[in-house]
Parts: structure tokens; C-alpha cells; sequence
């Protein structure tokens, strides 16, 4: 569907029609991926960062938070119990990490897909070298969130990083034929409705093959601590909006709308949402991994439709995707 600046931001604001919003998403979901939610097992393997991003509980500046990172063979291992559960994508995070060079990252992307996977990578700006690299080693998808397109938002946000970076890094990856994944984050302090409707132009404009919303949720041990968060309404009319716009690509159900509802992942696979990404680590690390507070405590991971995930899908007259859930154009 083609909605242009105006039309995004009526329906962006308009709050009291909604659900007439999220039954459009979820019927042109229906139509164009169908009912299968696909699940995604997602690694968090380091919590190491060399950014410094004002919102976000794993910065370089957060000296309270308690740093990890996996040695390849664990997360070798973690992968392996997440294929034998029968996950069939791994998405592997962390900060940006640069223990994990070419070397240590081929070698685990190599042993990974030996489990009949797809694998996609989240960690971040590298350079056009390893993104290749990572590439020939095997690995499928790259996600990594544009978080904003507004300029001075971003550079206020990260600082030390750069906009035009993170975009030129979003076009190497997709000329090295991953799938791209992208997103943003909603209800940023000084983010206005108009450039979350421009953020959404983008990722149509980007033609990304996923594209995850999440809304930003303060974290008290960042400078973002007091800031006012939890806009889980107008993400998830974000997310909606995106499948009008984007019909087939997928969709996750965030973790942080999760977060701010118990039912959050179900209202967001009911308004466009058609993917889950369990966590499979470990406690120990899910702890750890804490971007914002009230992350990773719920979920048990599994693809089995007895699990708590599994028969919240069907609930809703949904099913398990079986195969590796790539975006289908
Ligand atoms: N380093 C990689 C990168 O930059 O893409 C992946 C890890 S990064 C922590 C993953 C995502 O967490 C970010 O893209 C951001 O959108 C989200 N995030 C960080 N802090 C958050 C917060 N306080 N509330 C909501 N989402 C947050």
C-alpha cells in the first residue's frame, strides 16, 4: 500500500481508532505471510560495547552493569541445543565486540550452519571486509536498526557515532545479498510523530526484508534514566503502519513490548507482527543482557506448541512456521 508523510501521521496519531488500524495490518499479514509465526532461537553473546548510546543499559559508560562474552565454542554449543529444539533461524547479538574478529566470528558461523540453519548476525558497524567475510562464511541476515532517521535525534543519541554510517553499513550488507533487517526505536525523548512517519518512508524506501519496532523503555542506569518511555500503543501503530506499507516482509513481535504488557508479543503478532525471537540463553546471561529494565525475564525458550510461546500462537488460531521463515517476495 503506498500512504504518503500526512497519511502515516493521522494514523500514527490517531490512538482512538486503532483497533480498525491493527485489524487492516493483521488481515493484509493473513494475505500476503500467512499464519505461520515464525521463531527465531536469538543468542545474546556478549555484552561488551564500544559505543556509548544514551538509552541503551549495555553502553561503555555503564560502569554498574556486569560485562560477559561467550567463547565461541559456548556459543557453538547454545546453537546447537536451539537447533535440537527445532529452531531453524539462530540470530546471534552483542554489543559492538571486537574480540570477535574474522576469525572467531567465520569459525562460528561455519559450525552453526552445519545444523541446518539460517543464521543472522546483530553486532553492529563493521567494515565492508568482515561484513563479506561473514557473508562467504555462511551467514544469511543481517539485522541492525537504523533507530532513527531523524539526523540530529541520532547524533544526539550516539554520540561518537555517525548516521551516514550505520546507513552506508545498512547498503553493504544488502549488496552483499543478506537479508536485511532494520528498524527503530519509538517514543524516543524529542522524537516527534513526523519523523517516525519519515523513519517508516525509509525502511519502504530501503526495501528491508524485516524490520523490527521497538518502544524505547528508560534504563536507570543510562542518562535516559528519568526520561519519560513505554509507548507501547504507538509502537505498536508503528508496526502496523509497516505492513501496510510492506506487506510481506517480516515482522517481529517485539521484546520490549513484551515487556510493558504481558500480552505484549500477542497484540503485536495480532497487528502485523509474524515473527518471535525467544531468547536461549542461559539465565545467567539473560540477566546480564539487560538494554532495559524488565528484558529477557519470562521467556522459556521453545518451538514445541505445548510450550508457553507455542500455546500462546495457537491461542490465536495461529501456527509454527516449520521451515527457515526467510522473507518471501
Ligand atoms: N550492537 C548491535 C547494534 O547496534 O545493532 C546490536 C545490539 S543493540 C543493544 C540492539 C537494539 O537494542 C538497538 O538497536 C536498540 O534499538 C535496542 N535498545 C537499546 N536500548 C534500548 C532501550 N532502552 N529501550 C528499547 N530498546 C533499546
Amino acid at each position: 500500500m503506498t500512504l504518503n508523510k500526512k497519511e502515516i501521521v493521522a494514523l500514527l496519531n490517531d490512538e482512538k481508532n486503532q483497533d480498525v488500524l491493527f485489524k487492516q495490518a493483521d488481515e493484509i499479514r493473513k494475505q500476503y505471510v500467512g499464519d505461520e509465526v515464525h521463531l527465531r532461537g536469538l543468542i545474546e553473546f556478549s555484552n561488551i560495547c564500544r559505543n556509548n548510546c544514551l538509552y541503551c543499559g549495555i553502553r561503555s559508560g555503564n560502569k554498574e552493569a556486569q560485562r560477559y562474552r561467550m567463547e565461541p565454542e559456548e556459543i557453538i554449543a547454545t546453537a546447537k541445543q536451539a537447533a535440537d529444539m527445532g529452531f531453524k533461524t539462530i540470530v546471534m547479538q552483542s554489543g559492538e565486540d571486537m574480540y570477535y574478529n574474522i576469525d572467531r566470528m567465520c569459525h562460528i558461523i561455519k559450525e552453526i550452519k552445519k545444523f541446518d540453519v539460517a543464521v543472522t548476525l546483530s553486532i553492529g558497524e563493521r567494515s565492508y571486509e568482515e561484513y563479506k567475510a561473514f557473508r562467504e562464511a555462511g551467514a544469511d541476515r543481517y539485522l541492525m536498526r537504523i533507530e532513527t532517521t531523524d539526523k540530529d535525534l541520532y547524533h544526539q543519541l550516539d554520540p561518537n557515532m555517525s548516521w551516514q554510517n550505520r546507513y552506508d553499513c545498512l547498503m553493504m550488507i544488502k549488496e552483499l545479498g543478506y537479508e536485511l533487517g532494520s528498524g527503530i526505536m519509538v517514543g524516543l525523548p524529542n522524537q516527534s510523530v513526523e519523523s517516525i512517519a519519515e523513519d517508516l518512508l525509509f525502511l519502504k524506501d530501503i526495501e528491508v526484508d524485516m524490520s523490527g519496532i521497538g518502544p524505547f523503555i528508560p534504563h536507570p542506569q543510562t542518562p535516559l534514566g528519568k526520561e519519560q518511555g513505554g509507548a507501547l500503543n504507538l509502537a505498536l501503530r508503528t508496526m502496523a503502519i509497516m505492513r501496510l506499507l510492506l506487506p510481506d516482509i517480516n515482522i517481529p513481535a517485539t521484546t520490549a513490548m513484551e515487556t510493558l504488557h504481558p500480552q505484549g508479543r500477542i497484540m503485536a503478532l495480532q497487528a502485523g507482527a509474524n515473527v518471535v525471537m525467544p531468547n536461549v540463553n542461559s539465565g545467567e546471561y539473560r540477566k546480564l543482557y539487560q538494554l532495559y529494565p524488565g528484558k529477557n525475564n519470562a521467556d522459556v525458550a521453545s518451538t514445541h506448541a505445548q510450550s508457553d510461546v507455542g500455546k500462546k500462537i495457537i491461542s490465536i488460531g495461529r501456527t509454527i512456521g516449520k521451515g527457515y521463515g526467510g522473507h518471501k517476495k
